[in-house]
């Protein structure tokens, strides 16, 4: 059974192989699983790789054989994932805080995750073409440096890069335009959504349409699927119980990949939705957004996207009801997001970058709104010392029935 179907569902069902390379769906929409698979459970002593090859292989339908898929997995996953927990008793309090660094691949973001698995399972399927394969791919910084790192020397593709000219930070933009075989890179005079709306217009342009073209943005499931990988792996590493996953986000990638895996049968009590300034989606949680704006720049500029194209594929995903009961959002401001990069260094001597301290700012008003607080499970524990009293029913409405019309033990 094709495995991939459109968020605007008239397209017909396409393999992985075809959703990988095609990027977007014919009918204009966004590539999602048809069904949700259940998340093997975790070995004992398992490394990243081999954890990470066992939970893909279901989502892929087998396409690429268990040898070939942790070939994949082990020269594309060969850095560190470090969970690291926050500790200190200052007055942010970021007890039982967690910091999951995604930052130890070659390019430094979470991206080469996604983009170093995408282009070896791309370089995999390219075997058996005589064409080459170009992808186009609008970048706000990180996406771009991965994906160029992740492609660089595959045989049989050609990357070209999109990025908005003077708004990604030095160290990016000579990460991007770093010569690597097989990739160039286009300076665009506009922001980041504009770079977005070209390649999207590429992909439907019968001029071009003898191009073997594909993306490499987010919006690929080649590049969405690895990145439930790390939410996996960060819980085998807590244990059973259920957490909340704070996620700085952008063009709501990384966010729908922990709901996809959340889905799949990941214990996750709730998400919260970091973003800054340009917060359309914490609006849209509150329920007073529902037009993209344009994009505005800040100190996480990562994150500066005004119309994530990944929002399509979570309302696809979650009614309006169920995202906002899964999905917290908070919108911190650049000044906002210095203070808590200061305010995690004075408290736990942690150096957290922009994009980290917009997720801690969030992790603390969350808690601070909901009372979610680490003794919880301290709260929790007294439960069970509490005397209890829970009557057995049998499986069947005559059962219920006949406890509803008698009156309750405690009562008689
Ligand atoms: C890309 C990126 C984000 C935003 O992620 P999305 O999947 O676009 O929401 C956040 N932080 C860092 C460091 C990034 O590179």
């Amino acid at each position: 059974m094709p495995p991939f179907i459109s968020t605007r569902g008239s397209a017909s069902p396409a393999s992985f192989e075809k959703a990988l390379l095609e990027g977007l769906a014919p009918d204009g929409g966004l590539f999602v699983p048809e069904t949700v698979p259940s998340l093997a459970p975790a070995r004992d002593a398992e490394a990243f790789p081999e954890r990470a090859a066992r939970v893909l292989a279901p989502w892929l339908d087998d396409e690429i054989a268990p040898g070939a898929l942790r070939a994949i997995a082990a020269d594309a996953l060969d850095f560190p994932v470090p969970l690291v927990p926050l500790s200190g008793d200052g007055p942010g309090g970021e007890t039982g805080v967690h910091v999951l660094e995604l930052f130890h691949g070659p390019t430094l973001s979470f991206k080469d995750f996604g983009a170093r698995v995408m282009a070896r399972c791309m370089a995999h399927f390219m075997q058996e073409q005589s064409d080459a394969l170009t992808i186009l791919v609008a970048t706000s910084g990180d996406t771009g440096s991965a994906v160029a790192d992740g492609f660089a020397g595959q045989p049989g593709i050609e990357v070209v890069l999109l990025f908005p000219e003077g708004q990604v930070s030095p160290v990016q933009e000579q990460q991007l335009v770093a010569r690597r075989p097989g990739v160039r890179a286009l300076a665009v005079d506009g922001p980041f959504d504009d770079c977005q709306r070209l390649v999207k217009a590429a992909f439907q342009d019968p001029d071009l349409a003898h191009l073997l073209l594909s993306s490499a943005n987010s919006i690929n499931v080649g590049r969405l699927l690895p990145q439930m990988l790390y939410y996996v792996w960060a819980l085998d590493r807590l244990g059973d119980e259920e957490v909340v996953f704070c996620v700085p986000s952008g063009n709501l990638g990384n966010l729908t990949a922990g709901v996809l895996a959340a889905r799949s049968g990941l214990p996750v009590r709730r998400f919260i939705a970091a973003h800054n300034a340009n917060d359309f989606f914490p609006r849209f949680l509150a329920g007073d957004a529902d037009e993209f704006e344009a994009s505005e720049r800040t100190l996480s500029n990562a994150m500066d996207v005004g119309a994530p194209s990944n929002f399509e594929r979570l309302r696809w995903l979650l009614s309006e009801k169920q995202l906002r009961e899964c999905i917290w959002g908070a919108s911190v401001s650049d000044e906002a997001t210095l203070r808590s990069m200061r305010r995690v260094y004075d408290d736990v001597g942690y150096v957290a970058d922009p994009h980290t301290a917009v997720g801690l700012e969030a992790v603390r008003r969350y808690r601070a709104a909901t009372g979610d607080r680490a003794d919880a499970p301290e709260r929790l524990a007294a439960l069970w010392d509490e005397e209890t009293h829970a009557e057995p029913l049998a499986p069947t409405t005559e059962a219920l029935k006949e406890k509803l019309l008698n009156a309750s033990p405690d009562r008689r």
